[in-house]
């Protein structure tokens, strides 16, 4: 058991946030009609709005928290546009024109992000970080070998392995056999990258109306009526962007996404000749167990953020920083003791075909289900549902506007399975630790 970390002072509150707090909405003369109403201000709802309000439409956003306050400030800023499954998955599922598509889908979805914040010149420390994925077995190291040549030989990526004996050159660790390096992958500050869209948005006459909950859609012959406590508003076109935090008010997505809450914690600022020897190239990383850990120095290169899964067994938010402090340790056991500044949770929406959605059900518009890569992804589809109500079929088109949107029996949004599924993943992981090379 490695000592404890000083916790003295932490905040609950997201290290992101305090650069970057959520936006103040305007709650006076909330328009009664408008040609769109959207539930959910996070990336996909705004990025929605933008790309709406800009060709002309009127558009008024809704969220139950601040704008932001879901899932888009409280990520780890990963950039990736990654999917649940490999390329190989993909080819595997779907054979290879359609999973080379897909694919490509990821890369188009990240250069539509980088070059949002470029052309918009939105500050939010995005960064070409390039990512490194450490390898938690031999065979998971053999496996990435096998994964970097298929992407090396179908997408012009330059995706490379680094032995177990260079690893110190990426991450001043042990704890991996070694890894794989994606250079096509980045960072940034994700709040502020919220508030850069939020902002766009409100200059092109988005009006969002936030800490209103939106309690019933009601579909008329060619309108949809959005109610809350104190209102409602009639809109020509409904668009969905709950993601993890689907409510009950869309029962039927509420059927079809799994929330799965996720927690960071924030080093104190460290010694930067430390963070230089433990993260060397300043990476985002990743490693191959099936319940990981996601991190990454901050943006001014002085912190370490380090996320994983919260698990669903308590609501305890201390544990749960104390567990991902023992897995920061196990990692970097120089960090033993450390002062954590923050710690933090929310809910990624995952499906259960672990891909992400682009989906008209009775009128509504849904982009959803990002599996804990919505980044990249909920900008991306968001725009795409915005593109659909503007009729601009072919750069609407997505490989996700298609997908069949799968539920399973009797599950209604309450998911009481997810302490089992995620014990059951642990131990798969802690036998593939466990196992001799
Ligand atoms: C801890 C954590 C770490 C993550 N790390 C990464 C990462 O490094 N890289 C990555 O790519 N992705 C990451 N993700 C996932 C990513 O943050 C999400 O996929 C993305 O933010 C989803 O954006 P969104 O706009 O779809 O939904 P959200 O930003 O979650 O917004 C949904 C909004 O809908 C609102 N809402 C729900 N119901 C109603 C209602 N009835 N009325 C009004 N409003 C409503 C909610 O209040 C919420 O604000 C992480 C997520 C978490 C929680």
């Amino acid at each position: 058991m490695p000592k404890a970390p000083n916790v003295e002072g932490l905040k609950l509150t997201p290290y992101w946030w305090e650069s970057a707090p959520s936006p103040e909405s305007d709650h006076s003369d909330i328009p009664v009609t408008a040609d769109v109403g959207i539930v959910g201000a996070g990336f996909a709802g705004m990025m929605a709005a933008l790309t709406l309000a800009r060709a002309g439409r009127s558009v008024v956003v809704f969220d139950a928290l601040k704008a932001g306050a879901g899932g888009s400030s409280r990520n780890g800023g990963i950039c990736s546009g990654n999917l649940k499954f490999s390329l190989s998955g993909l080819i595997g599922k779907f054979g290879l024109e359609k999973g080379k598509d897909i694919f490509q889908e990821g890369i188009n979805a990240r250069s539509s992000l980088r070059k949002l914040i470029e052309d918009e010149g939105i500050d939010c420390g995005f960064k070409m970080t390039g990512r490194f994925d450490g390898a938690m077995h031999v065979n998971d190291y053999e496996q990435m070998g096998r994964e970097s040549d298929l992407m090396n030989k179908h997408f012009d990526l330059g995706v490379y392995l680094v032995p177990r004996d260079k690893q110190h050159e990426e991450l001043g660790t042990d704890f991996y056999k070694g890894g794989q390096v994606r250079p096509d992958i980045g960072g940034a500050q994700p709040a502020e990258l919220h508030r850069g869209i939020y902002q766009r948005a409100v200059e092109a006459g988005v009006r969002v109306v936030d800490e209103t909950e939106i309690t019933s859609i009601v579909k008329g012959n060619s309108d949809f009526t959005l109610s809350w406590a104190k209102g409602s508003i009639v809109t020509g076109h409904c668009i969905v962007a709950t993601n993890g935090y689907t409510d009950k008010v869309t029962s039927w997505l509420r059927r079809r996404i799994v929330a799965v809450p996720s927690q960071l914690i924030a080093t104190d600022e460290l010694d930067q000749g430390l963070i230089n020897r433990l993260m060397p190239k300043g990476r985002m990383i990743g490693e191959t167990r099936n319940i990981f850990n996601y991190y990454r120095p901050s943006p001014d290169g002085k912190r370490i953020i380090f996320g994983g899964r919260r698990g669903a067994d308590t609501d305890d938010d201390m544990q749960k920083c104390l567990h991902l402090y023992h897995n920061l340790v196990e990692i970097f056991p120089e960090l033993e003791g450390v002062r954590l500044s923050h710690t933090w949770w929310g809910y990624t929406g995952h499906s259960f075909n672990y891909l992400p959605h682009l989906t008209v059900h009775d009128g509504i518009h849904y982009a959803t289900g990002f599996c804990g890569s919505g980044v990249v992804w909920a900008p991306w589809l968001g725009k795409k549902a915005a593109l659909m109500i503007i009729g601009d079929k072919e750069n609407a088109r997505s490989n996700f506007d298609e997908m069949p949107f799968p539920t399973r029996p009797f599950y209604n949004g309450n998911p009481w399975f997810l302490p089992a599924v995620i014990g059951w993943y642990s131990l798969k992981d802690r036998m593939n630790q466990g196992r001799k090379h």
